[in-house]
C-alpha cells in the first residue's frame, strides 16, 4: 500500500496550517495588559471563592513577594561560598559552591541536594537556610564548574571551514564573575558584524571575517577566564589566617566589583539586517 499524503487526510476542503510555537504565545500575549501573564509559574491548587472569584495558587519561591530587595548578597567561608540574589518579585536564585578534589557522582535527587546543600551551610545565616528549604525541588541541580583557558598557539582555533564556536562551547568559564552568557552574547554581536559584509562578498570573505571574529574576541575572552578563575579561589581559600584577611581586608576595603568588571562594557552599533 502506498503512503497516504497529509492532503490526502484531509480531503480538498481542509487545509493545514503550522504556526511556531513561540510566535504563537507572543501574539497572544501581546493583546493583554503587560505582566498579566505570570510564565513558568507551576499551578498548585484552583480555589472556588463563594463571591465568584477563582484563586490560582501558583507555586512560587516567594509567593506573596520575595523580601531581600534588589542587591546581591555573599557569604564566605573556608573553602565554600554561597549567594543569592533575586531575579523576579517571586523569585530568588542561590548557590552553594564548595572546593572538591574530584566532580565525585553526578547527584540529580533534589532531596538529596538540599540535604547536602543544608549540611554544608549549617552554621551560616538561617535566612540562607529558610530559602534553601523554600526552593521547589524541581529547579535545584549540582553541577561541577570547569573552564578553559585559551592558551594562544595551544587552543584550537575558534572557527574551522565554515563553522565558528561562540560562547561556552568555545570559552567555557566559571561563573565567578558572571560573566559568560554575557561573552556569548557579545561573541554572537560581533560575529554577525562581521560575517554580514563577508556573506555578499564570498568565500574567502567569510573565512577572513571568521578569523576576524576571533582576533577581536580573544583579548577579552582570555583575561576574562583566567580572572574569573583567580577570583573563585581567592573566595574559595581555605587556610583560616588567609581567609580572616580576606573577610576583614581584601573583600570590605580593597576589592570593587565594578572596577573590576569596567572593561566588560560593550557598546555597538545596530546589528546590519541580513537574509542568508
Ligand atoms: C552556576 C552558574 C552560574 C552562572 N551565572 C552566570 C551569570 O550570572 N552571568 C552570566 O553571564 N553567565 C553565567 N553563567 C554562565 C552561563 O550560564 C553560560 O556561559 C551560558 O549559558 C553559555 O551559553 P551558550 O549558549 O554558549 O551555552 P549553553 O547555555 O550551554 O547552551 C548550549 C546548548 O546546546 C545544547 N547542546 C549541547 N550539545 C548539543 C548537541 N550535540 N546537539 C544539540 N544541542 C546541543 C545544550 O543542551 C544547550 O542547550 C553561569 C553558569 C553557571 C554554571
Amino acid at each position: 500500500m502506498s503512503p497516504k499524503s497529509v492532503f490526502d487526510v484531509y480531503g480538498n476542503s481542509q487545509e493545514v496550517r503550522a504556526v511556531e510555537r513561540r510566535t504563537l504565545l507572543e501574539t497572544l500575549a501581546k493583546q493583554l495588559p503587560v505582566d498579566s501573564i505570570c510564565f513558568s509559574s507551576k499551578l498548585a491548587r484552583i480555589e472556588e471563592h463563594k463571591y465568584g472569584e477563582t484563586l490560582l495558587e501558583l507555586v512560587n519561591d516567594y509567593p506573596d513577594g520575595q523580601p531581600f530587595g534588589q542587591r546581591v548578597n555573599y557569604i564566605y567561608g573556608q573553602g565554600i561560598r554561597a549567594g543569592y540574589v533575586p531575579v523576579s518579585p517571586t523569585k530568588v536564585y542561590w548557590f552553594v559552591c564548595f572546593n572538591s578534589p574530584s566532580p565525585g557522582p553526578k547527584i540529580t535527587d533534589p532531596i538529596v541536594l538540599k540535604k547536602q546543600t543544608k549540611e554544608l551551610i549549617k552554621k551560616w545565616p538561617s535566612e540562607l537556610q529558610n530559602i534553601v528549604d523554600a526552593t521547589p525541588d524541581d529547579t535545584i541541580i549540582w553541577t561541577p564548574l570547569v573552564d578553559r583557558w585559551l592558551w594562544p598557539g595551544f587552543s584550537p582555533p575558534a572557527s574551522l571551514g565554515g563553522a565558528v564556536l561562540v560562547g561556552d562551547a568555545w570559552h567555557p568559564m566559571t561563573p565567578n564573575l558572571g560573566q559568560g552568557a554575557c561573552c556569548a552574547l557579545e561573541d554572537a554581536v560581533v560575529l554577525v558584524q562581521k560575517l554580514a559584509p563577508a556573506l555578499k562578498a564570498g568565500p574567502m570573505a567569510i573565512e577572513d571575517a571568521l578569523r576576524s571574529y576571533q582576533t577581536e574576541r580573544w583579548p577579552q575572552i582570555f583575561p576574562m577566564t583566567v580572572r574569573a578563575n583567580v577570583v573563585g579561589a581567592v573566595l574559595q581559600l581555605e587556610n583560616p589566617v588567609v581567609c580572616a584577611v580576606r573577610d576583614n581586608v581584601l573583600v570590605p576595603k580593597l576589592i570593587r566589583l565594578g572596577l573590576m568588571l569596567e572593561h566588560t562594557n560593550f557598546e555597538f552599533e545596530p546589528l546590519p539586517q541580513t537574509r542568508v
